[in-house]
């Protein structure tokens, strides 16, 4: 019989999990670490969590809309929007459940693929040893998968009461009268829509000129202006230096001076990786700003056999990007093929209401002369299934090369936008052009059949249709 590779993994998240699978199905005998349970922070506290409490918050914002194609509610209790209730304690028990069995299911996946998981922290004494909890465990390859922790703003520490990180907002038992929520990066818009929808009314405190400045710059008004449509108060330029309770709530004070006064305060200020107090440096691992592990496009640290995945390296914080960095990791480290991580062509997805998708280049890359490029942006409003369900915000934007017609990249904001960017994701991957593209059939009639009409539109020769 062959040397069998010995590979532990610190943390069990997607990073992690994901890449503990592919190694067991390589032969490899795997051990992962993980001090909370299988799947880690994105199956037990962020992603699934927060994606499940939106498919409420849409449903409730569906209801409330339906009015305008001839639906309407009566005969609700006191208070309620049209006679439609949210029933809090149900919604996050139904988010909590669903964590768990998410786990539950990873957990069965990997000991059916003969992975041992122990529920301990992990920490490097070297390159080889691992020791978690009470063993001691030699390894050939590490992988540094322990993701990353909601930031605390000094002197604004979450209390789980009144004032909160993401992760203790499944423990309210009513909604909050009056939600404050600090940071509009893509975890605060999303959060700041889901409880406008389920009747909180919101305060979206932004530093910035506009709510999520790191996006594309027409999707992010769109929603804007959703948003304030639906009632929520969007404050643009003000960046929080405090938030402090009060008797009954809380108050935010803003750098110059003003207030915002609610009952609950989120904070969503970014993320602080788990990296220190866990034998790193001290095993030659490096670690740059911010204390993320630097890593190369196959996932190498500067510990040799020692390699990292996911929110720990800060490369781009997706469970998806995760997964693949974890995959390359135990690829390159068996010696299997493998291509280095290529961030040009990962999709992304904002779970706001409309949802905002996103692939290949963005436009602010052509604004600043990075990148030459065609445009069209088709709004949603000119699409008859649009039209017949009632939608009206959104659009579809269609990037290619000028001279070959390329696809380079676009934004989709629809609702299930996440869906829709699969079209866009093949192109770009695959290198089609625009041609190719608008030859396709799409149904009609379709939200995508606005991909194939912008398709259309970038076959004339045009420098920028419709912006
Ligand atoms: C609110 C929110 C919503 C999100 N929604 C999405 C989304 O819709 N789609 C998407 O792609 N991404 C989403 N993300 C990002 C996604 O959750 C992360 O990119 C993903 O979880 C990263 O996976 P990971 O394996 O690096 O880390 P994690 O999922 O954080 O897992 C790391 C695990 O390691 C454990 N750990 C840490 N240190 C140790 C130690 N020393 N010993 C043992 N165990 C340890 C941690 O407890 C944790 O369980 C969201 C993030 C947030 C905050």
């Amino acid at each position: 019989m062959g040397y069998v590779t010995r590979i532990v993994i610190i943390g069990g998240g997607p990073g992690g999990y994901e890449a503990a699978l592919v190694a067991a199905q390589l032969g490899a005998e795997v051990t992962v670490v993980e001090r909370d349970g299988p799947g880690g922070s994105c199956v037990l506290t962020d992603c699934v969590p927060s994606k499940t409490l939106i498919a409420t918050s849409v449903r409730k914002q569906a209801l409330l809309d339906a009015a305008s194609l001839g639906v309407n509610f009566s005969g609700g209790a006191d208070g309620d929007v049209g006679g439609v209730r949210v029933d809090l304690p149900l919604v996050n028990q139904r988010v909590k459940d669903l964590a768990r069995a998410q786990s539950a299911d990873v957990a069965a996946r990997l000991e059916a693929e003969g992975v041992e998981v122990i529920k301990a922290s992990g920490r490097l004494v070297d390159p080889q040893l691992v020791r978690a909890g009470d063993r001691t465990l030699r390894a050939d390859v590490v992988i540094v998968a322990t993701g990353a922790t909601p930031r605390v703003l000094p002197g604004s520490e979450p209390d789980g009461e009144r004032i909160l990180d993401w992760r203790q907002l499944y423990d309210l038992d009513t909604l909050p009268e009056h939600l404050i929520v600090v940071g509009s990066g893509v975890t605060g818009a999303e959060f700041a829509g889901a409880y406008r929808s389920l009747g909180s009314e919101v305060t979206l405190v932004s530093s910035r000129d506009r709510m999520m400045p790191n996006e594309d710059a027409d999707a992010a008004e769109v929603l804007e202006e959703v948003y304030r449509r639906r009632g929520m108060n969007v404050m643009g330029r003000s960046r929080a230096a405090s938030v402090k309770r009060t008797n009954d709530g809380v108050v935010v004070t803003l750098e110059d001076g003003r207030t915002a006064e609610g009952t609950h305060c989120l904070m969503t200020v970014g993320m602080v990786p788990n990296t220190s107090g866990i034998g790193l440096e001290e095993a030659g691992v490096r670690l740059g700003k911010g204390g993320f592990v630097e890593v190369d496009k196959v996932s190498r640290t500067s510990a040799p056999g020692v390699y990292a995945a996911g929110d720990c390296t800060g490369v781009l914080m997706l469970a998806s990007v995760a997964a693949m960095q974890g995959r390359i990791a135990v690829w390159h480290a068996l010696g299997e093929a493998v291509h280095p991580l290529r961030l040009a062509t990962v999709a992304s997805n904002i779970f706001t209401d409309p949802e905002i998708a996103a692939v290949g280049i963005s436009q602010a890359q052509i604004e600043r002369g990075e990148i030459e490029a065609n445009v069209v942006k088709l709004p949603l409003a000119t699409n008859a299934r649009a039209k017949m369900q009632g939608f009206t915000d959104g659009f579809i934007k269609l990037f290619c090369r000028p001279n070959t017609g390329i696809v380079l990249g676009g934004v989709v904001v629809a609702p299930r936008a996440s869906e829709l960017i699969l079209a866009l994701s093949l192109a770009v991957q695959q290198r089609l052009t625009v041609d190719q593209l608008a030859h396709t059939f799409a149904v009609y009639p379709s939200l995508s059949g606005s991909i194939t009409e912008a398709a259309r539109r970038l076959m004339q020769p045009v420098t920028s249709v419709g912006i």
